[in-house]
Parts: C-alpha cells; structure tokens; sequence
C-alpha cells in the first residue's frame, strides 16, 4: 500500500505511522526525523534545515522534495510506503504526484487524523520523545515514563524537541492551516482522503486507521 498520513502537529502522526507501518509491512517515511538525523549527523542538509524547523516553519520545497524523492527511491519502499509529514503543501502534493506518475504507480490512500486545537497543544507542549527513536513518545502527565527521562521501550534519553515549545507550536498549527490544510482539498479531488478521529487511546486510533485503509475512499 502507498499512503499518506495527515494531521496537525499533535495528532499523533509519528505514533500511529510506526504502528500503521508495521501491521502493513510497509517502511515509515517520516520527513521530520529525516530531518532530524541530518541535523544529529550534521550534515549540510541538516545545516540548512535546522533554523526553519526550530521556529516551527517549513523547510523549503528545493530541499525537501529532492530529499523525500531519494528517500522513495530506496529498495525498501518499492513495493510501498508510509508518508508522515510529506506532502505538507500542495506544491510538494502536486511533486509527489509527478513523481508516482512517472513511476507508473499510485496512492491508496490519505488517512487524515483529525484533533481539536486545544488537544494539540496540552499534547505537544508535555510531549517528551526519545532520542533514539521518535515514535517513542512520552507526556509528562499523559503518559509518564516508569523512571523520569528514560524511554520505556528501548532504554534512550527522553528530552524536549525544540520544535515543542508553545510558541513554536502555535506557529506550527498557523503553518499547517495555511500551507498543509489545503492538500486534503487536493486529495479529496482525487478521492483519495479518509478522515478519523484521533481521539481516544492510541490502539484504538490504529484499530480505526487500518478499517478506514481497508475500505478504499475511492468508489
Ligand atoms: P515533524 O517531525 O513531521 O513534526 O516535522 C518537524 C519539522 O520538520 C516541521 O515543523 C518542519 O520544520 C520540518 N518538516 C518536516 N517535513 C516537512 C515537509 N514535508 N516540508 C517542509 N518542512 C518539513
């Protein structure tokens, strides 16, 4: 399968995309830990990129698109993929699109998590995530660790993303009304978007993704 996943910040896109990902054997793409790993290894991209996501904007298009498109390109997602976090504007929905067009292949699916605004930020602005792996995320009232600051699944350090702090989050919620809300527009032209709620506990959420993946929004 070849599907999208949209949401605000908040929705628990990289939670659900890890789980999502594993029940349909598919590899996780997230743009956002691309990101991320660029930046830990220092990396020229990395460079680039950091003070765009540290104030919560987007990473421009020339560099994004380009890394997404090599990320795609890998073995391992030839037979599909998980997007968290690409498209999140319509001129990088249309890019994509090109790209599968040239392939010769197509979207399944675009599972659209929805959350009210006042939940995102009481998630994001308590959110502490792991250092070694970012779908393993904590909240500091929701969700404690067993032992302050230590992931419980693997052991690494939990901190603060950067991007997490509450004024950076209410950018980030302007960028993705302005720049992101409009590609949902775009798919649905495609009839391609499913919309869940993803409120409730995160199993539950995985349990409705996977029905509504199953019954395709096409015909
Ligand atoms: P995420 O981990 O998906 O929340 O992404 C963290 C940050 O990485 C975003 O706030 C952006 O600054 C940047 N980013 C991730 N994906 C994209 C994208 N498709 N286009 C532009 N910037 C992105």
């Amino acid at each position: 399968m070849r599907i999208v996943l949209v949401g605000p910040p908040g929705a628990g896109k990289g939670t659900q995309a890890a789980f999502l990902a594993k029940n349909l054997s598919i590899p996780h793409i997230s743009t956002g830990d691309l990101f991320r790993a660029n930046i830990s290894q220092g990396t020229a991209l990395g460079k680039q990129a950091k003070a765009y996501m540290d104030a919560g904007n987007l990473v421009p298009d020339e560099v994004t698109i380009g890394m997404a498109q090599d990320r795609l390109e890998q073995p391992d997602a030839a037979g599909g993929f998980l997007l968290d976090g690409f498209p999140r504007n319509v001129n990088q929905a249309e890019a994509l699109d090109a790209y599968l067009v040239e392939k010769g292949i197509a979207l399944d699916g675009v599972l659209d998590l929805e959350v009210p605004e006042e939940e995102v930020v009481k998630r994001i602005a308590g959110r502490r995530t792991c250092r070694k792996d970012s779908a393993h995320t904590f909240h500091i009232e929701y969700k404690k660790p067993e032992v302050e600051g230590v992931c419980d699944v693997c052991g690494g350090e939990l901190y603060q993303r950067g991007d997490d702090s509450e004024d950076t989050v209410r950018n980030r919620l302007d960028v993705y009304h302005r720049e992101t809300e409009p590609i949902i527009d775009y798919f649905k032209q495609q009839e391609l978007v499913v919309t869940i709620t993803a409120l409730g506990p995160v199993a539950d959420v995985t349990q409705r993704a996977m029905d509504a993946l199953k019954k395709p929004a096409k015909g």
